[in-house]
């Protein structure tokens, strides 16, 4: 069986990407040669993709915008199935919106504004899809998905559809009940509150004013690589054990936040493996806090 003509059999040859690398289709702009990369359309397609790919008895990756994600500089050898523009259709009933798991996240904040919806603000300037985001629990300035999500569509590892309720999904801090179990999320509603739209723009004007003061937005990066520990912050843990700047090859510590590896110019997902591993060594040793990943790491760079 030709497992790429399998594949054309679901998804059209235009929305089939061949052998590019992953730095094209992450935010660290990092990463080499997936094997190859499909973008459905429509959840029937990615209930075919999941069902064939269970036939052949290989795994996949499931990517929304790559911006949490550090992929191998060797590259992805299972399928990638990337939720992005062609499924990012938003609708509007009474105060719910619903959205396509590919729709940006800043897409669907900006559309809760233009309706006089709030609850999304502190979402604006997260720059993944609201499919990553949900999985992620995704937050910011004190808020997070979890305290909007109602309802969640997926397609589950056996090529079914389901449906979740916010309850269901389990959410924590960066986690959800659909991590890491090849499920795929395919629509999210979302109970927004009306609001007025003049003071939902200003409030997501200046949070995204804080976001570009404080974050090194000039470099490519994940956001913040570590996960916030109880009662610490990851940023001040790095600061205080003398990190700030710290680098290996073109990966380092940023200096403006010392929450974010960045790239900055060139790193290989090894480099910023070295500057994790070191990181978390070194904070161990000064603070006896265990950093943990926030970021995604697929694959093996080393
Ligand atoms: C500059 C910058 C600032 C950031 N600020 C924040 C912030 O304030 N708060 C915050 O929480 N995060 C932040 N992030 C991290 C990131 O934007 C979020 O984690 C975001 O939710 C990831 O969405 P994504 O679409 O890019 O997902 P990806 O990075 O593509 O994937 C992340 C995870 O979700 C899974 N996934 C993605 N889409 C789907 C889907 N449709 N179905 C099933 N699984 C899926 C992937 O397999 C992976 O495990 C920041 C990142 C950057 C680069």
């Amino acid at each position: 069986m030709n497992f790429f003509s399998e594949i054309e059999k679901i998804i059209p040859r235009e929305r089939i990407i061949v052998g590019e690398s992953m730095d094209k289709y992450t935010t660290f702009k990092i990463g080499g040669r997936a094997e190859v990369i499909v973008e459905p359309a429509n959840s029937g397609e990615i209930c075919a993709l999941v069902e064939l790919f269970n036939s052949l008895g290989t795994s996949y990756l499931v990517l929304g915008n790559g911006s949490n994600i550090l992929a191998s500089d060797s590259g992805i050898d299972i399928p990638v199935i990337r939720i992005g523009k062609n499924m990012s259709g938003i609708s509007l009933f009474d105060s719910t919106v619903t959205a396509q798991a590919g729709a940006a996240l800043s897409a669907v904040a900006n559309f809760a504004m233009e309706n006089s919806l709030t609850g999304l603000e502190f979402a604006a300037g997260i720059p993944g899809t609201l499919g990553g985001g949900v999985i992620m629990n995704a937050g910011a300035y004190g808020g997070e998905l979890k305290n909007v999500v109602e309802a969640v569509s997926f397609v589950g590892p056996d090529g079914k559809e389901y449906v979740a309720s916010g309850d269901e999904m389990e959410f924590g801090y960066r986690t959800s009940a659909l991590q890491d179990g090849g499920c795929i999320v395919t629509a999210v509603s979302l109970a927004l509150r009306p609001g007025k739209k003049a003071d939902i723009a200003e409030k997501m004007k200046e949070l995204n004013r804080r976001r570009r003061e404080k974050q090194p937005l000039e470099y490519p990066s994940a956001g913040s690589t570590f996960k916030r520990p109880a009662g610490h912050y990851a940023g001040t843990l790095i600061q205080e054990a003398g990190l700030k700047g710290y680098a290996v090859g073109g990966a380092a510590v940023s200096e403006k936040h010392t929450g974010f590896i960045i790239n900055k110019g060139g790193a290989t997902g090894a480099d910023v493996l070295a500057v994790m591993d070191h990181v978390i060594k070194t904070v161990y040793d000064k603070s006896g806090v265990v950093l943990e990943p926030e970021v995604k790491i697929w694959g093996e760079s080393k």
